[in-house]
C-alpha cells in the first residue's frame, strides 16, 4: 500500500501504517475520550466521569491504541497461518478501516485460504471474550479508577467482538468471504467461486448504502463503498493472477537486451532509442547494472545540453530486477504498485532481458481472450 510507514517488525514481517491511519487515530481517540452511550451495558466512552477534558483525552488515545494493538493482532493471526501454510508475506498496514495483511504470490487453489481467513475474526473475539469477564468484575466495583479500567475492558471487548463480527459477513473483502470463497471453490472452481462471492460482497454494499441513505447513517454508506470497491479490487486481482497462471518473466521478456553506458551523452541515447525503437535501457558500467534510463528522464534535459549530459546523471539509479523464474502475475504487481514501466531480468548476476509493463498487459489481454473464447466454446455445446 503506498503512503505507507513502516514502524517495526513483529515476526519478521513488517509493520507500517497508512497516513489515513493518523487521520482516524485522533477520530477514535475523541469518540472514545467524550462518548457516554451505553449500548448492550457497555459504556463506550470516557465522557460521563468526572475528571477534566484532558485526562479523558488521554484515556480516549490509550484505548484508540488498545482498539489498535487488538486490530494487529487480528491481522498478525491472519500472517501466522499464512506463513505457516508458505505464503510469503510482504507486510501488515494499520489503515482507514483497521488492518490488512498483504499476502505475496497467492496461488490459484490457495489451499488453507479458509482456515486462514477463519482465523483473523476469531482472534477479535477471542480478545472480546476474554475481556467480558474482566469488564463484568470491574464494573460491580465501585470507585474511580475501577470505574475508568471498567469502561476501558469493556471497550476492548465490545469493539473485538464488532470487529469479529463484521469480519464474519461472508461477502468479498471481508475474512468471511474467503471462507465462503473457499468452500464454493470446491463446488464450481475457484474463478466462479470469486465471481459469487464478490457478487454476494456488492450486493451487501448496495443494501447497506441504501440503509445508510435511509437512516441518515454516513458511517454505513462509507462502509459499504469501502465494500463495494474492495469486492472490485479482490475480482481483478484474481483475474489478472488467473489470466497470467503458469507464465514466469522469462517467457515474455525481451532478450538480448540492449544497454547503454552511464557515458553515453542523451544525444546519443535519443539517437538509439529512435532507431531501435525502445523506449527504456538499462544502465551498464562494464558487467555491472547500475541504474535504468527511460524517455521521461532524457527528456528532462533541454535539447541545448543534450549532448554534454551523460545518461549516468540523469539515469534513475535504484533498478527493481526480477528473475526469470518471477512469475508474471507478480512482476505486474511489482509494476503496477511501484508505478514504473520495465523490470529488468537478471539472471545469476547477469542481465537476461527486459519486460516493460506494456507487455505484461499486452500478454494479459491475449490470455483473457483466449479464456473468454476457450469458455465460450466449452459452452456452446
Ligand atoms: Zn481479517
Amino acid at each position: 500500500m503506498r503512503a505507507s510507514l513502516q514502524i517495526g517488525r513483529l515476526l519478521g514481517i513488517p509493520i507500517k501504517i497508512h497516513i489515513s491511519f493518523l487521520l482516524i487515530l485522533p477520530l477514535f481517540a475523541l469518540s472514545f475520550a467524550f462518548a457516554n452511550a451505553t449500548l448492550l451495558g457497555f459504556i463506550l466512552g470516557y465522557g460521563g466521569l468526572p475528571i477534566d477534558t484532558i485526562s479523558k483525552l488521554i484515556l480516549g488515545l490509550v484505548a484508540a491504541m488498545l482498539f489498535f494493538v487488538a486490530v494487529l493482532l487480528h491481522e498478525l493471526a491472519h500472517s501466522y497461518v499464512a506463513i505457516r501454510n508458505g505464503y510469503k508475506i510482504s507486510g501488515i498496514t494499520l489503515f482507514l478501516f483497521g488492518g490488512v495483511s498483504e499476502i505475496e504470490s497467492q496461488p490459484k487453489e490457495a489451499p488453507g485460504e479458509a482456515f486462514m481467513a477463519f482465523v483473523g475474526p476469531a482472534t477479535s473475539f477471542a480478545i472480546g471474550l476474554a475481556f467480558f469477564p474482566l469488564w463484568l468484575l470491574l464494573d460491580s466495583l465501585s470507585g474511580l479508577v475501577w470505574e475508568i479500567a471498567a469502561i476501558t475492558a469493556g471497550l476492548i471487548s465490545f469493539y473485538n467482538i464488532l470487529l469479529g463480527g463484521f469480519n464474519i459477513i461472508p461477502a468479498f473483502p471481508m475474512d468471511g468471504g474467503r471462507v465462503l470463497r473457499s468452500v464454493l471453490a470446491r463446488r464450481m472452481g475457484f474463478t466462479r467461486a470469486t465471481r459469487v462471492a464478490v457478487q454476494v460482497g456488492k450486493l451487501m454494499a448496495v443494501a447497506m448504502a441504501i440503509l445508510g441513505f435511509l437512516f441518515f447513517n454516513p458511517w454505513l454508506i462509507f462502509i459499504a463503498l469501502f465494500i463495494y470497491i474492495g469486492a472490485g479490487e479482490e475480482e481483478r486481482g484474481t483475474l489478472v493472477a488467473q489470466a497470467l497462471e503458469g507464465l514466469t518473466v522469462g517467457q515474455i521478456m525481451t532478450a538480448p537486451v540492449s544497454t547503454v553506458s552511464p557515458r553515453d551523452s542523451i544525444a546519443d541515447l535519443l539517437r538509439r532509442m529512435m532507431t531501435e525503437k525502445h523506449m527504456g535501457y538499462p544502465v551498464v558500467d562494464g558487467e555491472r547494472l547500475v541504474g535504468i534510463i527511460t524517455l521521461q528522464d532524457a527528456q528532462k534535459v533541454p535539447a541545448d545540453q543534450q549532448s554534454v549530459v551523460s545518461v549516468g546523471s540523469v539515469m534513475t539509479p535504484d533498478v527493481l530486477t526480477v528473475s526469470p523464474d518471477t512469475p508474471a502475475s507478480e512482476a505486474i504487481q511489482v509494476v503496477s504498485s511501484n508505478r514504473i514501466g520495465r523490470l529488468v531480468v537478471m539472471d545469476q548476476g547477469r542481465i537476461a532481458g527486459i519486460v516493460s509493463r506494456s507487455d505484461l498487459i499486452h500478454i494479459l489481454e491475449v490470455r483473457a481472450a483466449e479464456q473468454r473464447a476457450a469458455c465460450r466454446g466449452s459452452s456452446g455445446t
